[in-house]
């Protein structure tokens, strides 16, 4: 009697769940899988993985967790060490797969990691969609070109895009073979990889994934319309580290808040799936134009002016710029591997516009600390920020970080939680500590230049050094 199919469903940390796993539940409807996981050396070895600890920290939890689920159903998640390129093809031909099946990544590295998986092996390898809501690469304007502008984008994503619904989770799996078995390698612990644990991090895994967004549809959702943009609000969904690792589906997130559209604010429900557009936005954005990582989107941007500046990366980086909106993004950047949405703009203008420095120095930063740090996402957030991007800030628009501040945290409840030291600072001064009175300051407890810098730069003369910069090097050429 002939055995049935035997496909290779290959997790590759973007897609780290069971329940909306394509891959997965095709595999199964055809025949046997043996699920594979590797600990490829571009992400394992130890001194990559010291450079991103907090989504190593995650992916880790995560990949524990769906180990120990795929147990429970009756298999074994195979983890292989080596190099992806190498590893798949070998147990492909040894294990005699039929095929290899995955979700398809946009990242230019990794399309080309898979164009050499697939020129390697002797079967099939299939990439099928569900990174993002509908295939990247698809929409495209009435002259068949991709869109560069936000709004036409989400208005064509919303008149075609057939999102599909959830896939349920599969109930049992067959046992892996013995031959697979006998190459599973545990995967290095957090110390093994020269990692400390931080305790703040959200915990990584689909149960903790799934405990978030329920969280959020019960308690953040009615008040995300008007509340998203409040550094001091808990309004936001929390989710990016979950969609970025896959522990949740978009889709199936998207569907979870569509669905609430009858019993919930429309405002808010509304608004929450624009903000999934715009992750389609970066990542449709990345698929045209891969060189987006390397280069600014508009070429006017090529070889901008950008300072040297240690001290002022130094200040910033550590929070110590002395405007405080800015300084409590960064702690919170390196305490928690997260930092809120409205922040993340402020902070970024702030180091390309004041400080003038290279935003590719801040993708960098943002991608070693953010547990959500992705590369279309954070290079969209950046190239917006600086005005190079696609749909950007434009660049005369230079934020304020004290209005910004008196704006999104009146109280100052998210600068006091991250600057201890200014806790005590009557509402007025928070965003600015320089211009309060001495007995204000002293009440306080804050001595400037002591437990809290005077401003790096003064807030009108690095607009005006922004504005002249800008303006002599995008000057249409005559
Ligand atoms: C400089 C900068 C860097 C950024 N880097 C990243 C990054 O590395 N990874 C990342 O996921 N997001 C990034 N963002 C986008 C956004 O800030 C985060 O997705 C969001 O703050 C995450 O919090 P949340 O899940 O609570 O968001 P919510 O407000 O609850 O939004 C839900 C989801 O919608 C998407 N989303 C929300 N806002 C945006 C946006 N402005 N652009 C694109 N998608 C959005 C995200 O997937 C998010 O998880 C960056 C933004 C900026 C300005």
């Amino acid at each position: 009697m002939m055995s049935p199919p035997r496909t290779l469903v290959w997790f590759r940390g973007k897609d780290l769940r069971i329940t909306d796993h394509g891959p997965l539940v095709r595999g199964l409807a055809e025949g046997n899988v043996i699920p594979v996981f590797v600990l490829d050396p571009y992400f394992f070895d130890p001194h990559r993985a010291q450079d991103l600890p907090h989504r190593i920290q995650f992916l880790l939890e995560s990949l524990e967790e769906l180990a120990r689920v795929i147990a429970s159903l009756g298999s074994t998640l195979i983890c292989l060490q080596g190099k992806s390129v190498e590893v798949i093809p070998r147990v492909a031909e040894a294990w005699n797969v039929s095929r290899v099946l995955a979700h398809r990544w946009v990242e230019p590295f990794g399309r080309a990691r898979d164009r050499q998986v697939a020129r390697a092996l002797r079967v099939p390898l299939e990439l099928l969609e569900g990174e993002t809501l509908h295939p990247p690469g698809t929409l495209r304007t009435g002259s068949g070109s991709p869109y560069s502008v936000f709004t036409p984008f989400s208005r064509s994503l919303r008149r075609e895009a057939a999102i599909a619904r959830p896939l349920p989770a599969p109930s049992t799996l067959p046992p892996v073979p013995s031959q697979a078995l006998r190459e599973h390698r545990p995967p290095p612990s957090l110390s093994e990889l020269g990692i400390c644990r931080n305790a703040n991090l959200q915990p990584g895994g689909e149960q903790a994934a799934h405990k978030r967004l329920q969280q959020f549809l019960s308690r953040g959702l009615g008040r995300y319309g008007t509340g998203r943009d409040h550094l001091g609000q808990d309004a936001t969904s929390r989710l990016s580290a979950d969609i970025k690792f896959g522990t949740l589906s978009v889709r199936s997130i998207w569907w979870a808040v569509a669905d609430r559209q009858q019993d919930c604010c429309h405002e808010s429900v509304e608004r929450f799936l624009t903000e999934l557009i715009w992750r389609e936005f970066s990542y449709s954005s990345l698929w045209d134009r891969p060189n987006l990582l390397k280069s600014p989107f508009r070429s006017s941007w090529t070889n901008f002016p950008w300072r040297e500046d240690a001290a002022g990366w130094k200040a910033w980086a550590e929070g110590r710029t002395g405007y405080p909106v800015v300084d409590a993004a960064a702690r919170e950047l390196i305490a928690t591997g997260f930092v809120h949405g409205r922040a993340r703009m402020i902070t970024a203008s702030f180091l390309c516009k004041h400080l003038l420095i290279d935003y590719r120095q801040g993708e960098q930063h943002f991608m070693k600390y953010l547990t959500d740090g992705d590369w279309a996402q954070n290079n969209a957030g950046w190239q917006w920020s600086a005005g190079s991007g696609c749909d950007a800030q434009p660049y005369f628009r230079v934020f304020n970080p004290v209005a910004q501040g008196e704006k999104f945290d009146p109280e100052g409840a998210y600068v006091r939680r991250w600057l201890p030291p200014l806790a005590k600072l009557p509402s007025r001064y928070i965003h600015k500590p320089w211009a309060a009175p001495s007995p204000v300051l002293e009440a306080a407890g804050v001595c400037l230049g002591k437990n809290y810098p005077h401003p790096v730069v003064e807030h009108a003369f690095a607009r005006q050094r922004f504005l002249d910069a800008a303006k002599a090097h995008l000057k249409p050429s005559p």
